[in-house]
């Protein structure tokens, strides 16, 4: 029988706006906070213009208060690993132990929330952590002269490159046309409506991994359906099985269905933050398109 040598630090945890952290690691130095902005407190100012309509006003990026404007921060994924741990997925153990910003997506400021958003992926993390291993690449065979062994669903990675921002940490906005800045009120409550059915769907749903390849068929199925507006969401439901494949390698371990659990969790409070950030959005444009409707009605010569 064999265990996995680390704490599954739940993905869902990591997700929780501004709280969190690796508290529980971190002796040596300050723990790593962690901290997304709450989606329903995004805001983007409109100036009016001579017309009397209101048009989105420049953007002036705000400093990242988690990494200090530097876009980097310690490595939460490998904080509660051993001190002679080799492989992290996240940081590859680098001198500093430091890696991109999650919360700002390695900018240092935070992006323009209507262009960018973070990941529902990854969470600004770049990869996708594996459950098994917890992101070390290796696994502890118990009775086998505790042997360390390389992770049978990561094949000693730690996890794998995030697919849906490939990488990157953010991703687009949906994909209306017009685009969301310019959309008419009617496209906009539209757009709005398919959010919300989306978010009801995932809220309706609780991966337990009792039966794992139905429920990820079915979470599969409720990202799909944003799909058609949003092509993170898109991508999203397709890595899920991508990622959901591979951690049935490590199926014959214990703990593989909280693994799996975690792994389908991840995935589903990402994009519920993705969408919350969006539905945000797609308020305040709303707000503004009825706002510039009213006014041209009312300039219409009677
Ligand atoms: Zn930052
Ligand atoms: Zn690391
Ligand atoms: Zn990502
Ligand atoms: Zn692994």
């Amino acid at each position: 029988m064999s265990q996995s040598w680390c704490v599954v630090v739940r993905l869902l945890l990591l997700l929780l706006p501004w709280s969190l952290t690796a508290a529980l690691a971190a002796q040596k130095n300050e723990p790593v906070e962690i901290r997304y902005i709450i989606p329903e407190r995004f805001e983007r100012a409109t100036k009016t213009d001579d017309k009397g309509l209101e048009q989105w006003a420049e953007y002036k990026p705000e400093k990242c208060t988690v990494c200090k404007g530097t876009g980097k921060t310690r490595c939460v994924t490998c904080e509660r690993f051993p001190d002679d741990a080799k492989h992290c997925i996240e940081c590859k153990r680098n001198k500093d132990r430091e890696t991109g910003c999650r919360s700002c997506g390695g900018l240092g400021h935070w992006p323009d929330p209507l262009e960018k958003v973070t990941c529902p992926q990854c969470m600004g993390a770049a990869i996708t952590e594996c459950g098994t291993c917890s992101g070390g690449g290796q696994i502890k065979i118990t009775g086998g002269g505790d042997r360390w062994t390389n992770c049978p669903a990561c094949r000693g990675d730690g996890g794998w490159k995030c697919a849906t921002c490939n990488g990157t940490r953010l991703v687009e906005p949906l994909g209306l046309k017009p685009s969301l800045k310019d959309a008419n009120s009617q496209l906009l409550a539209k757009a709005l409506a398919a959010v919300d059915k989306t978010l009801t769907a995932l809220g309706g749903f609780t991966p337990a991994a009792r039966d794992s390849r139905k429920e990820v068929k079915e979470l599969a199925r409720i990202l799909g359906e944003a799909g058609p507006i949003s092509p993170p969401m898109k991508r999203i439901g397709k890595a899920l099985e991508d990622v959901m494949g591979k951690v049935y390698g490590g199926n014959q371990f214990q703990g593989h269905e909280e693994a799996e659990a975690n792994t389908m969790n991840g995935f589903k409070v990402g994009s519920e933050y993705y969408l919350k950030h969006q539905k945000r959005m797609l308020e305040l444009a709303q707000k503004r398109a009825a706002t510039n409707e009213k006014v041209l009605a009312e300039s219409k010569p009677k």
